[in-house]
């Protein structure tokens, strides 16, 4: 009785070069992008970066000025909403308060010809599935936000969409139902094997639910990659600052596999740019080796400052003599136990060549 996504070739979803003017301002610049099968994609990107206009641009909310846009094999450019397989749930749980939690899932099921006891069925189904079985009779002003929120993605469900979109569905809920529901929903996505598109500012929750990121920035889209893809080897100073925490400095290519920063000559992975070259360089706090005396790209500085963050301890170093920008670096609890640390103590490091990324001036974010 309910549509499954019918199979063809190619990718489920196929975004061509799509383009968004609000009168003179371009909030998408010509974006591409394809989605498989059962693939959980996050967009991700700071407020404004047009991640919404995307997802309305495939819901047919809003019309693409130019560009298409395949689902399943079929052409919904120019299709208004109705007329597009998708469920969708915002932010704001858009739920209709004078009907119960029932009647809200069962929402977009009647109009469609079917008959009561399969409404009734398909209803409790959903209900059993997000866990709200005993609240069916309640209205939605009766329920927490997490459970109006369950009851918004079993009403999005209901009809079997081909594809669920998500327009920031967690950011209304506070810190430990946001990660309960992530879990939730990541869960069902599996269990149901539908085709997710989420929007999310919200890097923690783009890299714990999604198999593939996408990071936008001005209308544009900066990478494409799973969340340890876009983590380890971000594409661009934009999105390595974007994502976790990243240390920045300025350096220039000495030769191949040789760049002088941070006050001395160190050996990276990377050639192929030019001797000469002015890069950023870039390494993640935790992949920094504190402690370490001798070889390849060791340095020395001083402890300016050490913050306690629960698991881990970030230091702020100095290094000594150069007065370049400060370096932090990450440290399981235990061993900034072990090591005693102190402020202002002088302590030696290694930049291991393989976790430093440069950038050209070219490549900048
Ligand atoms: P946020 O997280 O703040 O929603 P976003 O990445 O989702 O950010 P969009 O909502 O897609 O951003 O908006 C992208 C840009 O397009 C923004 O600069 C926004 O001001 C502009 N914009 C969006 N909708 C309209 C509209 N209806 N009219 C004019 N400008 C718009």
């Amino acid at each position: 009785a309910y549509s499954v996504a019918p199979p063809h070739d190619g990718p489920y979803l196929a975004i061509e070069n799509v383009t968004k003017r609000f009168g003179g301002f371009a909030a998408l610049k010509g974006v591409s992008l394809e989605v498989a099968h059962r693939e959980f994609v996050c967009f991700l990107g700071p407020s404004g970066c047009g991640k919404t206009t995307l997802l309305r641009a495939i819901a047919g909310l809003d019309i693409q000025t130019s560009g298409r846009i395949h689902q399943g094999g079929r052409d919904i450019s120019a299709l208004p909403p109705g007329e597009r397989d998708f469920g969708i749930v915002f932010q704001s749980y858009a739920l209709f308060p004078n009907l119960t939690i029932r009647r809200n899932v069962a929402y977009g099921l009647e109009n469609r010809g079917l008959r009561r006891a399969d409404i009734r069925r398909r209803v409790d189904e959903l209900l059993d599935l997000v866990g709200l079985t005993d609240q069916a009779e309640k209205y939605p002003a009766q329920l927490s936000g997490g459970q109006q929120q369950r009851v918004a993605l079993a009403r999005a469900l209901a009809p079997s969409p081909g594809l669920l979109l998500l327009d920031e569905p967690l950011s209304a809920l506070d810190a430990k139902v946001r990660a309960r529901l992530r879990f939730e929903i990541k869960k069902l996505q599996r269990t149901l094997g539908i085709t997710t598109i989420m929007v999310t500012h919200d890097q923690e929750e783009a890299l714990t639910m999604a198999d593939r990121i996408v990071v936008m920035n001005q209308g544009t889209i900066e990478q494409v990659g799973s969340p340890m893809q876009i983590y380890a080897t971000p594409a661009s100073t934009f999105v390595a600052d974007f994502i976790g925490t990243m240390n920045f400095a300025p350096g220039v290519m000495a030769g191949p596999g040789r760049l002088h920063a941070y006050g001395a000559e160190l050996a990276c992975d990377e050639d192929g740019i030019p001797t000469g070259t002015p890069v950023t360089v870039a390494i993640r706090p935790e992949d920094i080796e504190l402690g370490t005396q001798h070889g390849r790209n060791v340095v020395a500085g001083e402890i300016a400052w050490i913050e306690f963050l629960g698991s881990f301890v970030r230091l702020g170093l100095h290094r000594t003599g150069t007065g370049e920008a400060g370096i932090r670096i990450d440290l399981p609890i235990a061993r900034a136990r072990q090591m005693a640390l102190q402020e202002g103590t002088e302590v030696s490091f290694a930049l291991p060549a393989d976790r430093l990324r440069l950038y050209p001036e070219s490549a900048r974010g």
